[in-house]
Parts: structure tokens; C-alpha cells; sequence
């Protein structure tokens, strides 16, 4: 796992070992926030016994989502208050138990995993004061219908969680509502960015990167109706490359190509389905 600092008292973990899901700390004088726990307990052990060695413990942690690799370690923060959108509270109330069965059987490192629920809800927009600190969390539908961001105003950083990542991925989401929460974080005035997956975005490539990934969608999103169209099978959509759509293959050690025809295959079955009802 990666540890970075990218702003005063503010580290950034990188898994090592699931698609470099990231976890924040934002350290304050009263106590620290945390921003997703990362899947392995091996390593959130690791996020853990970092904020115990600064002399800090955990007020908040922020569950961004509810995919497994971005709540599984909040359970080892029983002394946390734990925050997320209300539809994160109900999609995990449906069917976290039964997904984390599911990947034990698969997965043994998740023995001891338990599902911790988020208790402090909201819908829009919610603001914490910590130790002087502003953070604002803001509804933030695209990637999934229940991710919010956190931004750490007077830091100019925002953890941008799964609606910002090296290729967008629109899989359970919305294609549209994803262009929206990509366009709300560009007005921000960011410094500092921090991905769901991958590298940290400093000042001089936010807003270019998240322009890179408006016209990734846009381009999806016209060259499967185009596709399909022109009568092409539901197969022949992969042709379709990620090059095409302005993005590389090469992050996440080429995990993006996967997710990117996943987006083709979830779109041009979408998309036949509303022009079969139309008919
Ligand atoms: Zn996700």
C-alpha cells in the first residue's frame, strides 16, 4: 500500500491490493476524518495504527458509497461516527449481508469482515466544522445512485470518490447524472484531487483530466447509438475502443479497458431497450 501527503495533514492510502482504491485522512486539532476504508482489513489495519501513531482518533468516517472496496473497513472504527448519503444506508441495509457472505466463500483475507451501517444521513448537502476545518459533502449520483464527495474547503481538496477515476464508469449508474457531478466538481476551484482509484490530480490537470473524462462520456455515449444505429450486433459494441472515446488503457494496471467495455455492453443495452420502447 502507497501512503502520500498532499496537503497539511492530509494522507492519502492507496491499496496494493484492489484496483488502488484510495482512503483519505484529514487531520484536524479535534480528531480526524476518514474517507473510505478500503476492502482488506490487513490494510486498513495499517490506515489505522497511522492515525493512532499521530496521537489523533477518528471522528467521522465517510462512506463515499456502498461498494464493497470502499466500506468493508469501517468496522474497525467503532469509535467513529459514521456518514453517508441516504440511499448508501438503504442499498447496504439491501444487500451488503448477502454480498459479503458471498465474497467470504470467495475471498478468505474478508473472514472477519462485518458490515458497520452508516448512521449520520443526508440527501443533498451536509457540512461538518471540525477543528477549524470546513467539509462539505455533496450528492454526487453517476458512477452509483448513492455517492456523495467530500471537500475540505479551506484545503482546496476534494475526495472525489468513484465519480472521479481513469476511466468513469457508468455501470449501476447514470450516464447523464455522471456529466453533471463531473461539471459541479470542475467549478470548485480545486488544488488538490484524490480519486477513487488511482493517482492523486494536483492543481495544473483537474480540469483538463476532468474534461478528458466529460468527453470519454460523451463520446460513449454518441458511438453506441451510432453503433447500434447502424445495426451492429451487441458483440461487435466492443470494437468500439477506449482510445476512441479519448481515454488511455494503460491506468490501473488495465483494469480501465475492462471497466470501459463494461460501460459499452451496460449502455447498448440501455439504449436498445428505450428505442424498443419507443416503437
Ligand atoms: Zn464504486
Amino acid at each position: 500500500m502507497k501512503r502520500d501527503r498532499i496537503s497539511d495533514g492530509v494522507y492519502v492510502f492507496t491499496s496494493g491490493l484492489y484496483a488502488e482504491v484510495t482512503a483519505t485522512v484529514i487531520f484536524t486539532d479535534e480528531g480526524a476524518i476518514l474517507v473510505d476504508t478500503l476492502p482488506f482489513p490487513q490494510e486498513t489495519r495499517q490506515v489505522r495504527d497511522f492515525i493512532a501513531q499521530r496521537r489523533s482518533k477518528v471522528l467521522y468516517v465517510v462512506n463515499t458509497h456502498s461498494h464493497a472496496d470502499h466500506i468493508y473497513g469501517t468496522y474497525l472504527f467503532p469509535e467513529a461516527e459514521v456518514v453517508a448519503h441516504y440511499l448508501c444506508r438503504r442499498l447496504m441495509e439491501k444487500h451488503a449481508e448477502a454480498a459479503l457472505a458471498e465474497a467470504k466463500r470467495q475471498t478468505p483475507q474478508l473472514a472477519e469482515v462485518r458490515i458497520r451501517y452508516p448512521e449520520l444521513l443526508f440527501n443533498e448537502k451536509m457540512t461538518l466544522r471540525v477543528g477549524g476545518k470546513t467539509i462539505e459533502l455533496d450528492y454526487s449520483p453517476g458512477h452509483s445512485r448513492d455517492v456523495i464527495t467530500v471537500h475540505a474547503v479551506e484545503d482546496r481538496l476534494m475526495v472525489a470518490s468513484d465519480t472521479v477515476m481513469p476511466v468513469p464508469y457508468v455501470v449501476g449508474g447514470d450516464l447523464d447524472d455522471m456529466i453533471q457531478s463531473l461539471l459541479a466538481i470542475r467549478q470548485k476551484g480545486l488544488e488538490n484531487l484524490v480519486q477513487g482509484h488511482g493517482e492523486v490530480l494536483l492543481r495544473g490537470e483537474i480540469e483538463e483530466t476532468l474534461d478528458h473524462n466529460i468527453q470519454y462520456l460523451k463520446n460513449l455515449d454518441r458511438q453506441v447509438r451510432e453503433h447500434i444505429a447502424r445495426g451492429v450486433p451487441r458483440t461487435g459494441i466492443l470494437g468500439i475502443t477506449i482510445e476512441d472515446c479519448g481515454l488511455s488503457r494503460i491506468p490501473l494496471g488495465g483494469l480501465v479497458q475492462k471497466l470501459h467495455q463494461a460501460n459499452l455492453l451496460t449502455l447498448y443495452d440501455a439504449y436498445r431497450t428505450e428505442m424498443r420502447a419507443r416503437r
